[in-house]
């Protein structure tokens, strides 16, 4: 998979900050020339009743995990007993750098106290390689329903793409950004291809698990921060990004409901036309857990930050998909919220996964600067996370991996 970014781009977190300084003059920015992963995932002290008490080592609860999977938890630790990884970072796999640099950057993460990489682009073989030498459990972050970088399924079946309430393709007329080019969940076919791709990287023995992204629809309502970047103003569902109206959508829900979905009045309005299209993306996750567990891998998923709000700007109701562990992406920046929110989100999202499969809080580097991070992690694993993934290897500075080794000791 090419390098890529959430629907944001490259930039758009400048846009996004501004806007932001705007709102919260007094909220600490990070660096915010980064590229953005959006729109495309309190501490053991607060837990604990207050900042000075030692708290217990984070993620020394034994909240059951089956992340990484007997593959995964042998690479990472030498023998099939060894606990599951809690803390992992996003790596963007096609950066330029040698196996020797590879496992340079490896090791630091291990000596930070991570424990697992979810790795796109590059050679699998080679980055698999480099992080389980250095005792790193290595999953295939990948995209989904995305499949902008899919060049068969866009010359071969181009039925099989989105259409808007406009009636346009998401193909032919990507909303937002170019590479917006979502499949439609609703056939079977995509179903099944989908979670072929998916299988045939859960067999590689390279793999210790496959780690769903942009497993949604796009956004109708993209997160307030990036509101600005685009001219919009999504308090309400606009057509040109409300999806999917394909013959097979429609179909599907007049079949079920008598109703057709292009004549709607208010098809923001309409619950059961909401939960069929929640459900054509839980239907997906379905197929594609199963084909990877076929493969005797796990499954994992980076979403959006809460079940409430994922269903509301993404159709994705992942409290209800059978995950083997969930990665929620707590971006508080995009949401205009305090850092704060990260263990409100967290929380959220234990409130509905209960423990049928971890949480892991997804942090937003560039709006966390070291001493955030290290408050960030504490909010999360306070909350109930079982861990934290870090957004991304290229953002974490030495001063990101002291504070982060600080907040784990505790
Ligand atoms: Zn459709």
């Amino acid at each position: 998979m090419r390098r890529r970014e959430f629907v944001a781009g490259v930039g758009a977190m400048a846009l996004a900050a501004r806007a932001r300084a705007a709102a919260l003059p007094a909220a600490p920015l990070g660096s915010d020339d980064r590229p953005s992963r959006i729109a495309g995932p309190a501490g053991a002290h607060a837990a604990n009743g207050g900042g000075s008490a030692p708290a217990p080592p984070l993620g020394s609860d034994d909240r059951p995990s089956r992340i990484a999977g007997p593959a995964g938890a042998r690479a990472a630790n030498g023998g099939g007993s060894a606990p599951a990884p809690r803390h992992w970072a996003w790596v963007h796999g096609d950066a330029a750098r040698s196996p020797d640099e590879w496992r340079r950057q490896f090791a630091r993460l291990r000596a930070a106290g991570l424990q697992g990489v979810l790795a796109s682009g590059g050679d699998t073989a080679a980055l698999s390689a480099a992080a389980r030498g250095e005792g790193l459990a290595f999953q295939r972050w990948t995209w989904a329903l995305n499949r902008s970088g899919d060049a068969w399924v866009k010359q071969n079946r181009p039925q099989w793409f989105t259409v808007s309430r406009e009636g346009r393709s998401s193909l032919e007329h990507p909303p937002y950004v170019g590479y917006y080019q979502w499949l439609c969940p609703t056939r079977p076919e995509v179903r099944a291809y989908v979670a072929g791709k998916m299988a045939e990287i859960a067999r590689d023995p390279a793999v210790d698990g496959v780690h769903l992204d942009y497993i949604r629809h796009c956004d109708v309502i993209l997160p307030v921060a990036l509101w600005p970047k685009y001219g919009l103003v999504q308090d309400h569902e606009l057509a040109p990004f409300d999806f999917c109206y394909c013959d097979a959508c429609r179909d599907g829900f007049r079949g079920r409901t008598g109703r057709d979905p292009a004549k709607l009045g208010d098809p923001s309005a309409d619950a059961e036309w909401r939960r069929f299209r929640e459900e054509a993306v839980t239907d997906l996750v379905r197929e594609v857990a199963a084909a990877v567990r076929a493969a005797g891998k796990p499954v994992t998923a980076a979403v959006f930050p809460t079940p409430s709000i994922a269903r509301r700007l993404v159709r994705q109701a992942w409290d209800e998909w059978p995950l083997d562990a969930v990665f929620p992406m707590a971006y508080h920046g995009f949401y205009r919220e305090p850092v704060e929110w990260i263990a409100t989100a967290t929380r959220e999202g234990l409130a509905k996964v209960g423990d049928r499969f971890p949480l892991h809080a997804g942090l937003y580097l560039p709006d966390l600067p070291p001493d955030a991070l290290g408050r960030a992690v504490r909010l999360a694993m306070g909350a109930g996370a079982a861990g934290v993934s870090l957004f991304e290897l290229d953002g974490l500075t030495d001063a990101h991996i002291a504070a982060f080794a600080a907040a784990l000791s505790g």
